[in-house]
């Protein structure tokens, strides 16, 4: 298989002087177009759902950069888990390097958010009040009447009230749904910071899917203009079949006819929400979403021939690379490292400590001899509650030679709480051999060991004896 591999950066863009070509995309249908709308729908329910629910309390996810409070899966995480979230980062950046390395631009057509609401929820809206494309260009070329002026109300209002809803759901993921309800409820002034937040995004999100629309993929979002980088060889994606389409041609009742089999309906590039005929070779403007593959199988359904002209193709197949061989051992390679580094994501957030903290000699002592002879160290603990519940808790030294006694006394952390707190550790000298001796704190909560401190006890030297 050969074709042109075009490498056009140039997006479908209004450069100077020269005014943006609306795209009026075909409505999309066929097997892929209907496996895409349960993805996107399935997709859209989690998103809009998950704000909402909540484990033990917490919403299963919720990134309040503001307060830098972060809930996945109902755990909350804190600045002091930095650890966890910058893991879960690294993941999320070789995830989206794997994915496209050996999916290609998948993840654009089929489930990134701009995506789906563009394709899923506003253009179908866009079909339902104006129409397919042809009638939809027909009443933008034509007359102002009374109907295009209804008709264009209808469709902007519902297009704003569609962004305020998105705009309230981004919101909720931020701030977490029970304040979202308060800015909802309560009167502006109260919260007029969160009003004009959600005002903000509303137009925000209307002006992306109301006009910015395919110009983000193509231009704006850095992770389409990575595809250069990203994919190689045995990365698939979608094509058109030069050797097999070529020389294309209307349809011929002659037999001998030379021509291939792209009939030249130019249906694959009707139904491109970006624009571009996918037959001019691999452009980063393609999106994946796969609406000419369905197209393009229709017509050569019609026309008794074999489907996939155009079809999902390994890159060194399309440019009709000499020697080239497609090969499966990278995809499970890279699928194999995901499932790694996931699992070990996973561990670490199901498995941290409900109470961390910090444990520190106090600033400047060393130790002090008690009036009965022991020596006692002095310490400041810091705890943080990161169960997502009030919850009791007890220090007690790891080894039984220590006693500790608090200088203040707290035995509840509240809900996402903290507390600070000073306490000695006493013990005999006899139970002593070196000057900085190992030990650790035990923290404990309702009848169970949460986490373990370490820490180091200072006594005197030749103190044993
Ligand atoms: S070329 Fe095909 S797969 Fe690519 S964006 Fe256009 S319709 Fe979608
Ligand atoms: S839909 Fe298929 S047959 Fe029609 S122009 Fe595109 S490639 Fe050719």
């Amino acid at each position: 298989m050969e074709a042109v591999v075009n490498n056009n950066e140039g997006p479908i863009l209004p450069s100077k002087g020269k005014k943006r070509k609306w795209i009026y995309a075909k409505k999309p249908s066929g097997k892929l177009y209907n496996y895409r709308q349960w993805v996107g729908y399935s997709l859209l329910l989690f998103l809009f759902a998950a704000p909402f629910i909540k484990i033990d309390g917490n919403p299963f996810l919720m990134f309040n950069i503001v307060e830098r409070k972060f809930s996945i899966f109902g755990n909350m995480f804190f600045p002091q888990d930095l650890h966890i979230f910058v893991f879960g980062m690294l993941i999320i950046m070789v995830g989206i390097v794997l994915f496209t390395a050996v999916f290609g631009r998948v993840w654009c057509g089929w489930t990134c958010p701009q995506t789906i609401f563009l394709e899923l929820i506003f253009r179908r809206i866009e079909y339902w009040i104006e129409g397919d494309w042809t009638q939809q260009k027909k009443l933008n070329e034509g007359p102002n009447t009374d109907a295009r002026a209804w008709k264009k109300l209808l469709k902007h209002t519902i297009f704003i009230l569609i962004s305020c809803f998105i705009s309230n759901i981004f919101l909720a993921y931020i701030i977490g749904v029970d304040e979202l309800l308060n800015i909802i409820s309560d009167p502006i002034d109260q919260h007029l910071g969160g009003f004009v937040a959600i005002v903000i995004f509303t137009g925000l999100f209307y002006a992306v899917f109301a006009h910015v629309r395919e110009i983000v993929c193509t231009t704006i979002c850095p992770y389409g203009r990575f595809q250069g980088v990203l994919l190689d060889d045995q990365s698939m994606t979608v094509a058109y079949n030069v050797e097999r389409g070529e020389p294309r041609g209307k349809l011929s009742k002659v037999k001998e006819s030379k021509n291939g089999d792209c009939v030249d309906c130019g249906l694959c590039v009707h139904v491109c929400p970006t624009g571009i005929d996918i037959r001019n070779g691999v452009q980063l403007e393609c999106v994946n979403c796969t609406a000419c593959i369905d197209a393009c199988d229709e017509v050569m359904q019609k026309i008794g021939k074999p489907s996939r002209l155009i079809g999902f193709y390994s890159l060194g197949e399309v440019e009709g690379k000499k020697n080239f061989k497609k090969s499966y051992t990278r995809q499970i390679l890279y699928s194999v490292i995901l499932v790694l580094l996931t699992s070990v994501f996973l561990f670490l957030i199901f498995n941290r400590a409900d109470i961390d903290g910090s444990l520190l000699r106090a600033t400047g002592s060393t130790y002090q001899t008690q009036p009965d002879g022991r020596i006692s160290n002095l310490y400041t603990i810091e705890l943080i509650n990161k169960s997502g519940k009030a919850i009791p808790f007890e220090l007690k030294p790891t080894d039984s030679n220590y006693t500790l006694q608090l200088v203040n006394q707290i035995d509840t952390l509240t809900k996402d709480g903290s507390a600070k707190m000073s306490f000695f550790l006493i013990t005999d000298k006899k139970n002593i051999d070196t000057y900085k001796t190992k030990t650790s704190i035990q923290i404990h909560s309702e009848g169970k060991e949460v986490n373990t401190l370490k820490t180091t006890f200072i006594c005197p030297p030749g103190a044993k004896n």
